[in-house]
C-alpha cells in the first residue's frame, strides 16, 4: 500500500465519522427549538402540575375558570420569547421552551 492510498483511506474514514456525527446531531432536532431548548411537553410533571396546554384553545374551561380566551404564553409576564416567535422561554420552566399559543394556570398579564 502506498502512502497516497493511506491518505485516501484516512480521508474516507474522516468523512464517515463526520457524516455519523451529523446524523446523530440531526436525530435530536425534533424536540428542540432553534436555539436548543427542549420544547416543553404537556406530559412533563411540572407542566402537569401547572396545567400547561401547548394550545390555549384546548384549555379545559370547566377545570380552569380563570382562563380567558385572550390569554396565552406570548402575552404572559413569564414569557421570554420574541414577540413573533412560535416558541420561547418561560421563567417557570428553565431550559425549556413553551408554545407562544400555550397557557398554564399561573398566567399573569405582561405589564
Ligand atoms: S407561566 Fe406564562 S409563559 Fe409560562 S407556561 Fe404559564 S402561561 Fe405560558
Amino acid at each position: 500500500m502506498s502512502g497516497q492510498d493511506n491518505k485516501v483511506t484516512r480521508r474516507t474514514l474522516l468523512r464517515g465519522a463526520i457524516g455519523s456525527a451529523a446524523a446523530v446531531g440531526l436525530a435530536g432536532i425534533g424536540t428542540r427549538t432553534a436555539w436548543g431548548n427542549e420544547l416543553l411537553s404537556e406530559d412533563d410533571p411540572m407542566a402537569k402540575a401547572l396545567a400547561y396546554y401547548a394550545d390555549a384553545a384546548k384549555v379545559d374551561k370547566a377545570a380552569h375558570a380563570n382562563y380567558k380566551p385572550e390569554q396565552n404564553c406570548a402575552n404572559c409576564m413569564h414569557y421570554t420569547g420574541a414577540a413573533d416567535a412560535e416558541t420561547g422561554g418561560c421563567n417557570l420552566f428553565p431550559g425549556k421552551s413553551v408554545a407562544a399559543k400555550g397557557w398554564c394556570k399561573v398566567w399573569v398579564a405582561k405589564p
